[in-house]
């Protein structure tokens, strides 16, 4: 009788004590700002400004979620505001290419639908971000470039904007020093990199699961510093540097043909599909063993809002929030 009732209690007892596992949270966010980042050795006020810049859309996309907004909504509303701050590779201060000129790719995607719409190329689009949610929403396509998705643009009576609009002091100092670079090298390989990581990148992005449990991803870029004239980068390119599906939702941030040959966003999304992994293990699959060191990174959410995001570059501007009460900025790692 001592026995079973002494049993009994430990039963009670290891009930009582087992730790349940953490609830899965109603909604998740992450935003990039890209994978090129400013030195570590730079002034810690410097890195705050940038920090600042992320927390500040971070939170609203935080605030949207809470209070019940979509998963695309969301994504839209993040992009474009990240589209509207200069210290990003997006919209406003966007990089030039090698003439001088922004020519701006973005894509949006519903990972319950499939649904997406994407641009590349445009010049005088001050969203590029919406003009792809509307090319998915009004057309029956998925991509548009160059003086089509302009005149989409004009249709759809889009705000438009001089493409001296994106210009910033920065971005041109950084293509005068690309392209000083070449000059030396005497090369005229396009796809030369610039040596300052801060010159290479800086993408935007976000993905989203909302309190419904939906999926859906949006980036927006200038692509690279000095590209060639008419070169389109993985963003707008479905499955590459934008993807959702049932899965999860991808953003990446990088050296944009290393995207699109490796199919980045699709790849993590196929990994867990058909291999049965986990969000983690397919995104670190593929930025540490598929992509080369430098190539740059991503952000990832999956149905149960589960984050990731995993860079092998020297770093990734960063954020990510949930509803349990995460929330955090990063440039480097942890
Ligand atoms: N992936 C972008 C591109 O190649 C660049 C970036 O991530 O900053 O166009």
């Amino acid at each position: 009788m001592r026995t079973s009732s002494s049993l009994f209690a430990c039963v009670l007892f290891a009930a009582c004590h087992t730790t349940p596992p953490p609830a899965l949270p109603a909604w998740s966010i992450a935003i990039h700002g890209g994978a090129g980042t400013l030195a570590k050795s730079r002034p810690q006020a410097e890195q705050q400004e940038y920090l600042d810049a992320l927390q500040r859309v971070l939170r609203d996309g935080a605030e949207r979620l809470a209070r019940g907004d979509a998963a695309l909504d969301v994504c839209t509303a993040v992009v474009s505001a990240l589209e509207d701050d200069p210290h990003w590779n997006a919209g406003r201060g966007a990089v030039f290419n090698e003439r001088g000129e922004h020519e701006l790719d973005a894509a949006v995607m519903d990972g319950s639908t499939l649904r997406c719409g994407a641009v590349a190329g445009v010049r005088t689009v001050e969203h590029p971000v919406q003009l792809a949610r509307l090319v998915m929403e009004q057309t029956p396509h998925v991509l548009l470039m160059g003086d089509g998705a302009e005149q989409f643009a004009t249709a759809m009576g889009v705000v438009r904007v001089p493409n001296s609009h994106f210009d910033t002091e920065h971005r041109r100092r950084a293509l005068d020093e690309v392209l000083r670079e070449r000059g030396l090298r005497g090369t005229t390989g396009h796809l030369d990199l610039p040596s300052r990581p801060e010159h290479r990148f800086g993408t935007v992005g976000c993905v989203v699961r909302d309190r419904a449990g939906h999926l859906a991803a949006a980036t927006s870029t200038g692509g690279l510093t000095g590209k060639r004239w008419g070169r389109v980068g993985d963003s707008p390119v479905v499955g590459a540097g934008n993807y959702a599906d049932a899965y999860c939702a991808v953003s990446g941030t990088g050296t944009g043909e290393q995207f699109l040959r490796h199919v980045v966003g699709r790849t993590i999304a196929a990994r867990m599909q058909f291999g049965g992994q986990t969000l983690a293990q397919a995104v670190d699959a593929v930025v540490f063993d598929t992509l080369q060191p430098d190539d740059g990174g991503v952000i990832a959410v999956d149905r149960d809002g589960n984050l990731a995001a995993k860079f092998n570059s020297a770093g990734m501007y960063r954020g990510l929030a949930d509803a349990n009460g995460r929330f955090l900025v990063r440039i480097f790692e942890d």
